[in-house]
């Protein structure tokens, strides 16, 4: 039992580290593409207001979440569920590429 435990929050703690490196990086050009872009996922057409603005999320058309053009030409709303879907989408193309990718994904 308290190594399936410490198993899993060395996992939790992993993750963790992993949405705070997320999250500092998306944040530059999360605010720059939702000055750009109306809010209204690029998908389903879902409309967004700043109540439910941490549902809808900058996807990046490449893939490369280190490619951020300042005109912003790689960026994409997307609302979490169409985000979602994206990645799986391209996921099932590159089966498995890395581990880190894997972790990291968008979010
Ligand atoms: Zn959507
Ligand atoms: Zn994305």
């Amino acid at each position: 039992m308290p190594s399936k435990l410490s198993a899993a929050s060395k996992w939790d703690r992993i993750l963790a580290q992993q949405r705070e490196y997320i999250a500092k990086r998306e944040k530059g050009y999360r605010e720059q593409a939702l000055k750009l872009y109306p809010w209204i996922c690029g998908r389903c057409g879902r409309e967004f207001t700043r109540a439910n603005l941490r549902e809808l999320t900058v996807h990046h058309v490449d893939h490369n979440h280190n490619n951020n053009p300042p005109d912003g030409s790689n960026w994409e709303l997307l609302c979490i569920y169409c985000h979602d879907e994206e990645h799986a989408k391209f996921e099932s193309l590159v089966q498995y590429g890395s581990h880190s990718d894997a972790v990291i994904k968008w979010l």
